[in-house]
């Protein structure tokens, strides 16, 4: 009788533990979230990223609560001897961020690391078992693992970042894979906030992706980077790329495919100044 009690007692502690662990993870997340940048990495945002610079204040405000909690949740690690510093840190964590805004409910629950290499490095791994996405062949601008980190190459971060008028943009590009893999599945579908929305996001997705091929294989003009055609996952990545960096083409050319992306987004950056 003395040995259930002592049973049900740990049972309970055990419990409340969790209880209260959860409740603290969250209102810590909530208070990192109110938390607005501090000035330094507001500035090496202003300064490095022209994208945030057309942001309404409200979601700048947003962004630097995203910054806040991203930073204190992921580990970043440099790789062929480069050092990580405050304006590597959060000129990836702000863009990886942009993902989030608006949808309080996503974080990139699966990812801890982000590995970052001074330059385009080697290729030191194949894989083809579907749980990697290289870029690249022999040389890699950056990945994303599924259940496992992002790596990218920093001279590619701030390459992509400084112009923001060619859709290419590595962070955007690696952390909508991060978007992609969260179900499980690399298969350019990732989580959508209703059941009912996936038909339509397939329809589209999938009628954007034949186009795009075909104008891959006839050497036509494209919006869209024709790496987008490589398969389902690197379309979404892609697609991502240009509905920040080329909106206003975007929604012109393929208008579905733009209010797509919008409704699972929640921005509509064709308003941005
Ligand atoms: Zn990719």
């Amino acid at each position: 009788m003395f040995g259930k009690t002592c049973a049900v007692t740990a049972v309970v502690v055990v419990v409340a533990y969790l209880v209260v662990k959860r409740l603290r993870g969250r209102a810590r997340r909530r208070r990192l979230l109110a938390t607005p940048f501090p000035e330094e990495w507001r500035q090496i945002v202003e300064k490095n990223i022209p994208l945030f610079r057309r942001l309404p204040e409200s979601l700048k405000a947003e962004l630097g609560g995203l910054v806040n909690l991203f930073l204190a949740e992921k580990n970043f690690e440099g790789c062929g001897g480069l050092e990580i510093t405050d304006e590597i840190r959060v000129t990836i964590a702000a863009q990886a961020c942009m993902l989030l805004l608006n949808r309080p409910a996503s974080r990139f629950r699966k990812l801890r690391t982000i590995l970052v290499y001074p330059h385009t490095y080697a290729a030191k791994v194949v894989s083809s078992d579907g749980n990697i996405t290289i870029e690249g062949q022999s040389v890699r601008l950056g990945e994303s693992w599924q259940n496992g980190p992002v790596v990218l190459a920093w001279d590619s971060v701030t390459g992509g970042t400084a112009n923001i008028a060619d859709a290419r943009n590595v962070v955007l590009h690696e952390f909508a894979h991060q978007l992609d893999q969260e179900d499980g599945d690399a298969n350019g579908a990732p989580i959508l906030e209703h059941r009912s929305s996936y038909v339509a996001w397939a329809r589209v997705l999938g009628e954007e992706y034949e186009a795009l091929q075909n104008k891959k294989k006839r050497h036509g003009r494209s919006v869209m980077n024709k790496y987008g055609a490589t398969n389902p996952a690197e379309f979404f990545a892609v697609a991502t790329e240009t509905f920040f960096e080329k909106a206003k083409q975007m929604k012109k050319k393929h208008p579905e495919l733009y209010e797509e992306l919008k409704d699972y987004y929640k921005l509509d950056p064709v308003e941005w100044k």
